[in-house]
């Protein structure tokens, strides 16, 4: 097994006959621009694939009990809204959507649900959700996780060095980049990471958005520096430390 079962390849009495043990694993992403060089489907395909990765890695992980949902694909990503490419929900939408899945799922008996983001805007609306869904239940359990809560900073310290810009400005840069020439690097089109012109960040928000707070490039931070082998070692770290946790979560 080298990736987790998907519900949509399930039937109704495939799901009927595991959903007393079955831990439902919802990735959520967004439809956001990543700068010149990473589609814009990065966010998922980052949370897809460290999915993935916990089917077959040999960790204490029930992953024969893990079944990957239909994803959150569109999520909120509205401060790439002046690029093309992107797509949202508002919040407020996501946060019930999420609600409704969830429910769904307990509606059905399925007790156990992790949730693996791999988009930081959407995350409050994410717990809100998630929040929602449970609040009023017994016997039910959902974790969220986000990806990058799993890295040290002593483990971005050793690959990054000065060159790392802070999580904040880290999109389409050096973390996201390196999972993707890892995951999925037919889709990286490394000789077009140019970062540009990046304003220097504002300590505030200004709504309306004020393009010339953005860089046109899409990009917040540079991402040379990027690699496959340093993907690689993002990603084991996270499934190193994921694997455990939702086996003590989720334990029989
Ligand atoms: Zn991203």
């Amino acid at each position: 097994m080298d990736k987790l079962k998907r519900w949509t390849d399930m039937t109704w009495i495939d799901i009927n006959e595991t959903r007393g043990e079955m831990i439902a694993l919802i990735p959520c992403g967004s439809v956001e621009q990543h700068g010149p060089h990473l589609p814009t489907g990065t966010d998922l395909y980052i949370a897809q694939g460290i999915a993935d990765k916990l089917a077959g890695a040999g960790l204490p992980c029930p992953a024969e009990r893990l079944v990957m949902t239909p994803p959150f694909f569109h999520t909120y990503a509205k401060e790439s809204d002046a690029w093309p490419g992107t797509l949202n929900l508002d919040g407020a939408t996501l946060a019930l959507a999420v609600r409704d899945v969830a429910e769904g799922l307990f509606r059905q008996g399925i007790k156990n649900i992790v949730l693996l983001n791999g988009h930081m805007e959407s995350y409050a609306f994410i717990m809100e959700g998630l929040q929602l869904a449970t609040g009023d239940k017994s016997g039910v359990k959902a974790i969220s996780v986000n990806w990058w809560d799993f890295i040290s900073d002593g483990l971005i310290d050793k690959l990054f060095g000065d060159k790392w810009p802070g999580w904040v400005a880290e999109h389409a840069a050096l973390t996201e980049t390196s999972i993707m020439l890892y995951l999925r690097p037919e889709l990286v089109r490394m000789e077009l990471s140019e970062a540009g012109v990046i304003p220097a960040p504002l300590p505030y928000k200004i709504f309306p958005q004020k393009k010339e707070t953005l860089p046109p490039s899409g990009m917040f931070a540079r991402a040379d520096g990027a690699s496959a082998d340093i993907g690689k070692i993002l990603v084991d770290e996270v499934v190193n430390k994921l694997a455990p946790i939702i086996e003590e979560n989720f334990r029989n």
